[in-house]
């Protein structure tokens, strides 16, 4: 079942492109099919595009350095990342506040940036992302920071994440011990949060009709899109089969193979 040439022309002629990154311009470190064509046409269209990621362990210089390495070369404010949410989130809650971080550079730079200080003693909030330097130790600090008044911020709410060498513990898998331990939940900033969204627009500077959502998960990248009244673009490159729509309750407007889709013709 094959897209319409119509529908194709629907996509094409859309303003903004809210663009997913894993699943759709690569899996792990492997450029996906017509990535590198999808991109190079958004710049000479001078469409405006973001890159949104639920990840929040690199910073966007981080992110900009793995495309170039896969060959794809873009500006560094292409890039909205969960933690870069968090951070704006944050700073509208309670500007210039105070931070206890378990999380990686991404994460901590973005908090440093939007003038927030770190504070091991009595932070305003614990705010959690993907992190390799999680430990029992800082597990405990911030529960005690949690009981003691410090709001607990989870940067985005997957459990898991997609690797080549099988699935790691993602944000929600290393924040639960946290909320189990001082019975309070967190709050999630990513997608489908639509603030996420929200703050795309604003980067993209368009409207709703004219922007596309293209992602490969539906209880994210399409739910947001839904639940932000976004026209979605489902791309069965990644974690999604066709198999597997027919499971969900809500469907998104587009479906094709990948992004290649969208260069024929
Ligand atoms: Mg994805």
């Amino acid at each position: 079942m094959k897209i319409h040439k119509e529908q194709i022309e629907v996509i094409r002629n859309k303003k903004g492109f809210i663009i997913d990154m894993d699943g759709v311009i690569y899996h792990g470190n492997k450029l996906l099919a017509g990535a590198g064509e999808f991109i190079g046409w958004l710049v000479s269209e001078k469409k405006r595009f973001v890159f949104l990621t639920n990840s929040s362990e690199r910073t966007p210089k981080e992110l900009q350095e793995k495309l170039s390495r896969l060959g794809i070369k873009v500006n560094k404010d292409v890039f909205y990342t969960s933690a870069l949410a968090t951070a704006m989130f944050l700073n509208s809650q309670k500007p210039r506040g105070s931070a206890y971080i378990i999380g990686e550079a991404g994460l901590i730079n973005a908090l440093y940036n939007v003038g927030y200080t770190m504070n091991n003693v009595n932070p305003d909030y614990v705010v959690v992302g993907e992190s390799r330097s999680y430990s029992y130790e800082r597990i405990e600090h911030a529960v005690n920071l949690v009981l003691a008044g410090a709001k607990l911020i989870g940067t985005n709410p997957d459990l898991t994440g997609p690797t080549e060498n099988g699935i790691i513990p993602a944000t929600k898998a290393l924040i639960s011990p946290i909320e189990l331990s001082t019975g309070r939940n967190a709050y999630f900033v990513g997608k489908p949060n639509p603030l996420m969204m929200r703050n795309a627009l604003k980067k993209l500077k368009c409207n709703r009709e004219e922007t596309l959502i293209i992602g490969d998960r539906m209880d994210t990248d399409i739910v947001a899109g839904i639940e932000s009244e976004i026209d979605t673009c489902l791309v069965l490159s990644g974690i999604t089969t066709r198999e597997m729509l027919s499971t969900f309750p809500y469907q998104p407007r587009f479906i094709i193979e990948g992004v290649k889709d969208l260069m024929e013709g």
